[in-house]
């Protein structure tokens, strides 16, 4: 086998379901690298850019002579989705062609990335072999978002979820679990349970906060916009959650905590579902000892 040209800089993230994708960094960081609690790309090897499309071209070339054996392909990093689409479009025809036993493509995006594409570009990216977009909400709260520096709004984001819907592309939104802090806990549960309600995701998942470097910056972000952030604890987290599904009112999604960061591992189709998921998180909240809570030392934070 020659010596492949598949390159990538660390560190390099991916959601935990494209565990078996093969990954080609066409962008390198986030072009937006702003929000509070994210140090992903923060290092200076991470800064952001596109890799030339040359390189990109190489990869793929040389993955369809030795890895035909791949079906999903994921594109990172952050945001992908920043590319134009003619980029994109060329990228997608190119694993095609070298990879034609691939039948998913997808990629991390920030909604913000899709206020300039259209639905029908989007659909000729879909055709193209685009099918799933992993989209961070994190809350549908706008004073939440404002603090976080999320750079997107309730309205943007439902915008941008529903043009991908109308596309054909499928959506998987994360939502974070304290995100808001003790003092805007039940207006982060309801406004996101609403902005879920509002585009019906495929797949829906609940991550929690977790402030690996110190919360300064985070808190910084809250006092900038007027605001305090206060962290809660597990069970004031539970009871967010409880808020958050109890107000879900959706007709077919995946819904899962099963990242890392989540003790309460949940998995369930919602709406079926719901009173399922509600009955795991009651009894997390008042006998947490029963449920089947991860110990802590499994999660990485
Ligand atoms: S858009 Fe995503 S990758 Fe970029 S800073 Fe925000 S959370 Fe991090």
């Amino acid at each position: 086998m020659n010596h492949s040209p598949i390159t990538y800089i660390e560190p390099l993230f991916r959601p935990p379901s494209e565990a078996r994708s093969l990954i080609f960094q066409v962008t390198n960081g986030c072009s937006w690298n702003k929000c509070t609690y994210c140090d992903m790309y923060t290092q200076p090897q991470k800064k952001f850019s596109l890799k030339p499309d040359t390189d990109v071209e190489a990869e793929i070339v040389w993955a369809g002579q030795y890895l035909q054996e791949v079906r999903r392909v994921f594109l990172a990093d952050g945001d992908a989705m920043s590319l134009s689409t003619r980029r994109l479009l060329r990228i997608l025809e190119l694993i095609r062609q070298h990879l034609p036993n691939v039948s998913r493509v997808s990629s991390y995006c920030s909604s913000f990335n899709l206020h300039n594409k259209s639905v029908e570009e989007l659909k000729t990216l879909h055709e193209a072999g685009l099918k799933l977009i992993y989209m961070g909400a994190e809350s549908g709260d706008d004073f939440v978002l404002k603090s976080i520096q999320k750079g997107d709004t309730f309205d943007g984001t439902v915008e941008a979820l529903n043009r991908l819907r109308d596309a054909g592309i499928q959506r998987s939104v994360m939502i974070i679990n304290g995100v808001g802090g003790k003092h805007y806990s039940e207006q982060h549960a309801l406004n996101s349970a609403r902005l879920a309600n509002a585009t019906q995701p495929e797949f829906l998942s609940s991550l929690v906060i977790n402030h690996p470097h110190g919360q300064d910056r985070f808190r910084a972000g809250y006092a900038e916009q007027g605001g305090i952030y206060e962290h809660m604890d597990q069970h004031a987290r539970f009871q967010e959650l409880r808020t958050f599904v109890g107000a879900l009112a959706l007709e077919k999604t995946i819904f899962r905590s099963d990242h890392a960061s989540n003790q309460l591992v949940l998995k369930g189709t919602l709406g079926k579902d719901k009173e399922a998921l509600l009955a795991q998180i009651d009894t997390a909240i008042a006998a947490p000892d029963q449920a089947g809570l991860r110990p802590v030392w499994i999660r990485p934070f």
